[in-house]
């Protein structure tokens, strides 16, 4: 990180500082804003952390969650708190459309200080410090990375550890995705300040409802289409899905990530009709890379092999405009992966 200096020198300070993270926020987003919320309490600033719009109840138990404040939700607590801020920390996003309004209310404020800690590839320009790692697997564990960066990790404790740990966690789907001997060092130096890791495995794994894992049922069951000649599946919730099994944020979670246990998959796309939108969630192994489909086709982003995006026009059209995209991915798909 350039000027790192600086920014030390900054947070010498007491601060009101705001994090901010992104819209649909996951273990990884709230885990690292909150590990981050933690440890500058403890330097002495007042933090908040803002999100557009709610995280799933999966991340329920977390400490810290009485300084998460909804945009969508309580949208003038959010805005008094990004105009008092004397700093923005922003985490696990690389651009501001994916904070929505929050990204623009925090730019009306150029010479306040902003902070980029992120994972993705091709961040935006508009922070003044970047930390950005696309190798590493979570922004919490570059959460890690940057308390020991600025040499204080005397302060890293349980508290802390348990919200790097839960993005790690949920990040890496369970240490199965973008690990790295570096990741397995800064895990252990996490059960040693003291992470029950057995523990968070239960909170975040073991807390599903029965109508989200019939839901699981349903979609592997009724939903999921597999096109072996474009080592491809599919998995589509309709409206009707959505108002039948009364889905909420968090009950779709992971969903995608089933298709990818059948052999010889190499991509798959989860595509739900949300009220407005069409959602798509991709997967890929080997070195297909569904960020370039989302980034390319759909506004979205993300990683090579975790990717999202959305559609504008019906769940009809986004159908059939995937189906039409295959056949010029088809030899990517068939090479990349053994
Ligand atoms: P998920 O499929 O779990 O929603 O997202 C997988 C990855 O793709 C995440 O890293 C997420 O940040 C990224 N992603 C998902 N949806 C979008 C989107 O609409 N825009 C962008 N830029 N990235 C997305
Ligand atoms: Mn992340």
């Amino acid at each position: 990180m350039e000027n790192l200096q600086v920014l030390k020198g900054l947070l010498e300070s007491p601060k009101k500082v705001v994090i901010l993270t992104h819209r649909n926020p996951d273990g990884d987003a709230i885990g690292s804003s909150l590990a981050l919320l933690h440890f500058l309490e403890k330097l002495g600033h007042q933090c908040l952390v803002i999100c557009p719009s709610e995280y799933p109840n999966f991340l329920d138990w977390m400490a810290g969650l009485d300084k998460v404040i909804i945009y969508d939700v309580d949208p003038d607590t959010s805005e008094a708190a990004i105009d008092a801020a004397e700093m923005y920390f922003c985490l696990d996003f690389n651009a501001l459309e994916r904070i929505d309004k929050t990204g623009e209310l925090m730019m009306a404020y150029p010479s306040k200080p902003k902070v980029l800690i992120d994972h993705h590839l091709d961040p935006e320009d508009f922070a003044d410090f970047v930390l950005s790692e696309t190798s590493a697997s979570s922004t919490s564990e570059l959460i890690y990375d940057f308390i020991r960066l600025l040499g204080w990790e005397k302060w890293l404790d349980r508290l802390i550890g348990d919200c790097i740990f839960t993005g790690i966690l949920t990040d890496t789907g369970a240490f199965k995705y973008a690990t790295s001997a570096k990741l397995f060092r800064t895990v252990a130096a996490l059960l040693e300040a003291g992470v029950n890791d057995f523990l968070l495995q239960d909170l975040i794994f073991n807390s599903q409802t029965e109508k989200s894992l019939r839901l699981l049922g349903h979609c592997l069951y009724n939903r999921m289409e597999i096109l072996p000649e474009f080592r491809t599946g599919i998995i589509v919730l309709t409206k009707e899905d959505y108002s039948h099994f009364d889905i909420q944020r968090g009950d779709t979670e992971g969903i995608v990530n089933y298709i990818l246990r059948l052999e010889g998959i190499v991509m798959a796309a989860f595509i739900t009709e949300q009220p407005t939108i069409v959602k798509i969630s991709l997967r890929s192994r080997g070195d297909f890379s569904v960020q370039e489909i989302a980034t390319k086709h759909f506004k979205g982003g993300g990683h090579k092999n975790a990717a999202g995006g959305a559609s504008f026009i019906g769940l009809k059209a986004t159908m059939n405009k995937f189906y039409d995209l295959l056949p010029e991915y088809r030899d990517a798909l068939l090479n990349s992966w053994k």
